[in-house]
């Protein structure tokens, strides 16, 4: 049929044909806190929430910090859990919950012996840090500027001194250690700071211990995403594959690896990270 009549033929219904079949309109609202939006829009799946609705809780107020440059620290963000500021290490402790011999000088915190956990503990969550590797000592590979960082005490992302320095990938600085390289190789020179900003989502097992969700990293190295929404496959280990065949407890401490080697850490801080869509 030739589309000019079809066309033709719609225009010859009557208005009210036509009107019935547009949606209704969604008026707008004005709630008691003077937020417009709207009520009568479709529910959010999962949600109490209506599309644009007003009564949704207001997203908390947050100051923004400041970014760190070589020679300056930054400030974390107003609400922020600050884990080092340059002063002391009374956040932390040795890995058996003694009183850590990790040292302060000059803004930073560096090994002493043995890993550090942070006293408190954390699931899913932000953090910011900064650490400067030493300057090369004549090795090569895993045995340049090595640490690392481990979320809940056992999923770690990898430091290292990788500017010109090549090892095994899954190794490299922003690896999850024996599991995954970074995107890329962010390093700055050894002896300059640099920055790790990650979101960690804790792993999620059902009451009778079986994984529902692996580990999820996204991080970036000096600004750049190394880690883009990444499963951890188990807790990190060394020459091992990881597993999650023993259920993991919902918070644990950030750790510190003492590999050796004097990587120096300064402006620590994190935000733990509430489940979304509430
Ligand atoms: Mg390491």
């Amino acid at each position: 049929m030739n589309p000019t009549i079809i066309s033709l033929g719609l225009a010859g219904l009557t208005a009210a044909a036509v009107t019935t079949a547009a949606p209704a309109p969604s008026p707008r609202v004005t709630n008691s806190a003077g937020v417009v939006g709207y009520k009568s829009t479709p529910g959010l799946p999962g949600t109490p929430w209506h599309v644009h609705d007003p009564d949704r809780p207001q997203p908390v107020v947050v100051t923004p910090g400041t970014f760190s440059s070589q020679e300056t620290t930054g400030q974390p963000p107003s609400d922020a859990i600050v884990l080092f500021d340059g002063k002391d290490v009374a956040k932390w402790q040795s890995a058996k919950g003694e009183p850590t011999n990790w040292k302060v000088e000059a803004g930073a915190m560096f090994p002493g012996k043995g890993d550090i956990v942070t006293k408190q503990e954390f699931g899913d969550l932000q953090l910011h840090l900064e650490f400067c590797t030493p300057p090369p000592n004549g090795k090569s590979g895993q045995g340049r500027g090595n640490s690392g960082v481990f979320f809940m005490g056992r999923f770690e992302l990898q430091v290292l001194d990788c500017y010109e320095n090549k090892t095994y990938p899954a190794g490299q600085t922003g690896s999850l250690y024996g599991q995954q390289p970074p995107l890329v190789n962010a390093c700055r020179a050894p002896g300059q700071w640099q920055t790790y900003d990650v979101a960690f989502t804790a792993p999620r097992f059902d009451a009778d211990g079986k994984l529902l969700q692996p580990a999820y990293i996204t991080a970036f190295h000096n600004g750049v995403l190394v880690q883009n929404h990444v499963a951890y496959g188990g807790p990190s280990s060394h020459k091992v594959l990881g597993n999650y065949d023993k259920p993991i407890p919902p918070a644990g401490p950030l750790r510190l690896q003492d590999h050796g080697d004097p990587v120096r850490f300064r402006n620590i801080w994190v935000r733990p990270i509430p489940p979304a869509g509430k």
